[in-house]
């Protein structure tokens, strides 16, 4: 067993200093305490090397009093940034990237952005590594568009640096706690990396959503499709779809997929990925995934089986109960938040749907965090 000597400061790995399957058995009892009373839940799927898997590691950077400049992680409850040089479940490469970065910020006379005062220039550094193609992504988000001697800072991080495929200027200008500004601009290369995942080649724009664990993600997608039972005819619904993966993956055994996803730029990559991978039966829609349930539900659309995979807040009532109206016969219901899958599975088990059965899979290693499949099936007419 690996210990962090910043696990206390940082508070991101809550079970870090304890064995690995033990960590498993509390999620497992927290699956358990939260939808057992829904139906079966399935031991949880555990990693191999639960160890340097996130794919995505956001740092932020300040100066200490005395002149250092930190890059890291926020200090656990506050916005004090404590210096991080690796991390145990980080990607070892994006670490040593990030450091690579603060070491140049000095010659290159940038100077780390203020949150009290608001000025200076660089906020955070976002790196990203597709696992399988091995193409780096590095986003430097600043608080202006300008990047003083931009085409040398470039050539000398790619010079430490050749795995680098594409670097981008994300600008954040506005005074909030979000990393990522909305505005993008590619420094190097084509301003998005692709990863593989279940046989399939994604594209990911640096503000489209993508699983942090590419190793997992297979597992917990596998599952899903798995799940769903499909026979090759049915029309699915992939909901909160992000840049397509689910839809994609189990379009091969459906008749036709439709994906909703509220993110511009991940429908974007969306359509993108379906083209290059030769996906037909696939359409997306930009649109509040609730908004879009009720529009089907009032056109009385037809739908077999809904994939839906919302973000930690879980679903709203408008999605749920257009849900109901609609009846597909199967909801596969992938959550990274069992609190609020359990609320909205109360609201389902309510109305005419049947938990079979929940599957835990160990997204998060070490955190506190569960992710979780679900398959209902309608018991009502
Ligand atoms: N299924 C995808 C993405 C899951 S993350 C995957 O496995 O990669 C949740 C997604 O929901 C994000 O892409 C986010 O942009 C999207 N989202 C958040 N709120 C939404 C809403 N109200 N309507 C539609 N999509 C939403």
């Amino acid at each position: 067993m690996k210990t962090c000597e910043l696990a206390k400061k940082c508070g991101g790995c809550k079970y870090q200093g304890m064995p690995y399957e033990k960590t498993l058995a509390i999620k497992q009892k927290k699956l358990k305490d939260l939808l057992g009373g829904f139906g079966k839940v399935l031991p949880i799927l555990g990693m191999k090397e639960p160890y340097h898997y996130r794919n995505k590691v956001t740092a932020a950077f300040a100066r200490l009093r005395n002149g250092t400049i930190v890059s890291g992680v926020y200090q656990e409850g506050t916005h004090r940034v404590i210096n991080v040089d690796e991390c145990l479940i980080e990607d070892a490469l994006a670490d040593q990237i990030i450091c690579d970065i603060r070491g140049m910020l000095k010659s290159f006379k940038i100077k780390v952005y203020d949150e009290d005062s608001g000025y200076g220039l660089l906020r955070h550094v976002m790196v990203r590594r597709g696992f399988a193609t091995g193409q780096v992504m590095v986003v430097l988000v600043l608080s202006s568009p300008i990047l003083p001697s931009k085409n040398n800072f470039v050539k000398e991080l790619r010079r430490l640096h050749p795995e680098i495929t594409t670097v981008i200027l994300n600008v954040n200008d506005k005074r909030t706690s979000m990393v990522l500004g909305e505005r993008n601009i590619t420094l190097y290369g084509k301003g998005y990396i692709e990863d593989v995942l279940c046989g399939l080649r994604f594209r990911i724009s640096p503000t489209s959503f993508y699983q942090v664990n590419p190793v997992q993600t297979e597992m917990l997608y596998r599952t899903a499709i798995d799940f769903a039972g499909l026979k090759g005819k049915e029309r699915v619904l992939d909901a909160y779809c992000g840049i397509g993966t689910i839809g994609m993956a189990a379009a091969a055994d459906a008749g036709e997929v439709i994906g909703v996803e509220l993110n511009q730029n991940a429908v974007r990559d969306a359509v993108n990925n379906a083209k290059h991978n030769g996906v037909k039966n696939i359409t997306f829609y930009q649109e509040d995934a609730g908004r879009f349930m009720v529009q089907l539900a009032e056109q009385r659309e037809h739908i077999d089986v809904v994939f839906m995979d919302p973000p930690r807040s879980g679903s709203d009532e408008a999605f749920l109960s257009s849900l109901v109206r609609l009846a597909p016969k199967r909801v596969v219901y992938i959550s990274c938040n069992p609190e609020t899958l359990a609320r909205d599975l109360k609201f389902l088990c309510g109305k005419g749907y049947r938990m079979e059965k929940a599957q835990g899979v160990d997204m998060f290693g070490w955190t506190e965090h569960v992710e979780c499949v679900v398959l209902l099936s309608r018991v009502k007419k």
